[in-house]
């Protein structure tokens, strides 16, 4: 309801509100897609990179699960020789691939064997990843702008590392250690940078067509509003036939104008009076009988033109019914209000009206009143006015009569 009113004083409300939402929208749909593309990427990556890393592991723990694992091995150790072995092995075997580092776990998270050699021995214990992985879980994290020590004992700057815990089970299905392989995924930034930016310039395209057909839409619909609610309004306020303003414009600017007279009276300003011409013309009826219904509304919309050019900008002035108009003047008093009416009716009486062709001799009467008092009812000041101009009817028509 608050909005159908908002859109009667604005029609173009509409157009603004679908703005503001159609791009409140917009921004939240193309963060959200950006940011569910860059999820599914990242978990993309970090599923092909578990992958690989759980068969790298299976195959090295295949060739060497003997030496890595033997029980005797993984209580006592294993001789220096023995890791250089199987470091040259293991480096020889990954070196094809995109893997940078290489842990070894025996069950009790001590690490057994590391491409970084000093820190075999070293117990591992408050990693989750791992307790999770000799547990049997298969667990993976990505780590983005790394620094790493690769596998040829290079240091590596800004890589993306995905780091896979998985268990190791031996020919009996117990596990008995686990392995955490660094699978650098820094070749996968670009192809996740190309899916996000992909779907969101799709993403962003489609709203945009979507929202501009709505808006086009939305736009001829205001439009046609607002000059259905010109029309109204038109139709409210003025005379179809003379264009000058009806009954109901007039009562609500004299209203107005009493409002202004009560104002000053308030702010204690020296009083002010409305004059009110009531015009009635004279034997109207014999000029539609003689001359036709047609020339009859000619006639009236001449004797409109004729009180808007002799009148003052900021008087009001408006058809009141039938043949019956009526002429505020602001700030005007009596005689100055008699003198207005005077000129008018010298103005419609000098001239004849030309009608088709034929001249028309058209005069009117006058009736005149002035209000000095604001809170007097605009009905008694209109019948004032009106019983002034049958007054005038009285005396014989075309003349000035005031209360
Ligand atoms: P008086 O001098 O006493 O005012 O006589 P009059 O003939 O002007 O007054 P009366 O009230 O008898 O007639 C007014 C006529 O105005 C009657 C009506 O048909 C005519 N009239 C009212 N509205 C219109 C209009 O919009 N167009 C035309 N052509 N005539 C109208
Ligand atoms: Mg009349
Ligand atoms: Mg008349």
């Amino acid at each position: 309801m608050k909005n159908i009113h908002k859109i009667e004083k604005n029609p173009n409300f509409l157009e603004h509100l679908l703005i503001i939402v159609g791009s409140i929208s917009m921004i939240v749909v193309v963060a959200l897609t950006a940011i569910t593309t860059y999820n599914s990427a990242r978990e993309d990556v970090l599923n092909i990179a578990e992958d690989d890393a759980v068969r790298m592991g299976e195959i090295i723990v295949k060739h060497y699960q003997y030496d890595l694992f033997n029980k005797n091995k993984l209580n006592e150790g294993w001789s220096s020789l023995e890791i250089d072995m199987f470091d040259r092995h293991v480096k020889d075997f990954l070196s094809p691939f995109e893997i940078h580092k290489i842990k070894v776990f025996n069950p009790n998270s001590e690490i057994v064997y590391s491409n970084e050699r000093d820190i075999i021995g070293v117990k591992d214990k408050n990693n989750k990843s791992l307790i999770k992985s000799l547990k049997g879980k298969i667990n993976s994290h990505l780590v983005l702008e790394d620094e790493i020590v690769d596998l040829s004992e290079e240091k590596q700057m800004d890589v993306d590392v995905v780091e896979t815990y998985f268990p190791v089970y031996n020919d009996e299905d117990e596990i008995v250690g686990a392995m955490e392989l660094y699978v650098d995924v820094t070749i996968y930034r670009d192809e996740i940078i190309h899916r996000v930016t992909t779907s969101t310039i799709s993403i962003s395209a489609i709203l945009i067509i979507v929202f501009a057909i709505s808006y086009f839409i939305v736009r001829m619909g205001s439009k046609e509003v607002k000059t259905l609610l010109d029309k109204l309004y038109n139709m409210a306020v003025y005379d179809t036939l003379t264009g000058m303003y009806n009954r109901g414009a007039v009562i609500e600017r004299a209203n107005k104008e009493l409002s202004i007279m009560k104002r000053r009276i308030i702010n204690g300003e020296p009083p002010k009076c409305l004059g009110v011409i009531m015009l009635d013309i004279d034997h109207f009826k014999k000029i539609n009988d003689t001359y036709g219904h047609q020339a009859g509304d000619q006639v009236l919309c001449e004797l409109s033109d004729r009180i808007r050019q002799s009148l003052r900008e900021y008087d009001i002035y408006g058809r009141w019914g039938g043949e019956e108009f009526v002429i505020l003047l602001p700030e005007t008093d009596h005689e100055n209000s008699i003198a207005a009416a005077e000129r008018l009716r010298k103005i419609i009486m000098e001239e004849p009206f030309s009608i088709n062709g034929t001249n028309l001799n058209v005069t009117a009467s006058f009736g005149v009143t002035c209000c000095y008092d604001p809170y007097e009812s605009l009905d008694a000041i209109i019948i004032k006015a009106d019983e002034a101009m049958y007054e005038a009817k009285e005396s014989g028509r075309n003349s000035v009569k005031s209360i």
